[in-house]
């Protein structure tokens, strides 16, 4: 994994490559519009699916990347479907927080129906505690994170309560242009009269910012509170 040439603001920490589309995809755009500096980096590469190959999927997160506009991305290598929380991989995901040094992580929700989901939440929270440690042969120096929040992953078939709801109504279009650089992905066998996948995600979507009076939405948890400026920011 070749580092981010400066620090980040925002790092989205994902299992495979299509999940930060996904889930966070219109957090991502507003961020980079804004003028955060964001980056993505997948843990796996996805593969094997049913309609992808390595090389298909790595053309997709190209051209998702530049649909999103992010400055940076960067894959871990772990093994998809195999992802734990052991000593190596964590080891891997710590030394790799410590070179980006990001204010914000952004993890996958720590409940969720895919065993590689629930290992890359837990290991992110693990990895961000080692960041921050001294005398150890770690790449770079002791660094934690501010902030570790987690967003819903798009296999989770309930609803937990989100602690704060991101409104994306103005980045719906580009996180739906990106998830659909996802051709192997997106290919799902449903029947022409049942809602497709890019329905699912803007339904969803649509859920998140009916409940902030909104367009568009993405939901966040946190374990640690969320501090604000004052009542102004909630407005
Ligand atoms: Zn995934």
């Amino acid at each position: 994994m070749t580092p981010p040439d400066q620090s980040l603001d925002l790092l989205v920490i994902a299992t495979h490559p299509d999940d930060a589309e996904l889930s966070v995809g219109g957090t991502i755009v507003k961020s980079v519009r804004e003028g955060l500096k964001v980056g993505v980096l997948d843990l796996t590469d996805g593969e094997p699916t049913p309609h992808g190959s390595p090389e298909i999927r790595a053309r997709e997160t190209a051209a998702a990347t530049a649909a999103l506009g992010i400055g940076w991305r960067g894959n871990l290598g772990l093994p998809n479907r195999r992802v734990i929380d052991d000593l190596e991989a964590r080891r891997s995901l710590a030394g790799a927080i410590r070179l980006i040094r990001p204010q914000i992580i952004l993890a996958p929700y720590w409940d969720d129906a895919h065993p590689d989901h629930v290992a890359a939440s837990r290991l992110a929270d693990a990895a961000r505690f080692w960041a921050k440690l001294s005398r150890t042969d770690l790449p770079g120096e002791p660094f934690h994170p501010p902030r570790i929040d987690y967003y819903w992953s798009i296999h989770l078939r309930i609803h937990p309560k989100p602690s704060y709801v991101v409104d994306i109504s103005d980045a719906i279009e580009q996180k739906l242009d990106a998830v659909r650089c996802y051709e192997s992905q997106v290919v799902t066998g449903r029947s022409q009269d049942f809602p497709t996948l890019i329905d699912d995600v803007r339904d969803r979507a649509r859920y998140w910012g009916w409940t902030i009076h909104r367009a568009y939405g993405e939901p966040f948890a946190c374990r640690e509170e969320v501090g604000v400026e004052s009542v102004r920011s909630i407005l």
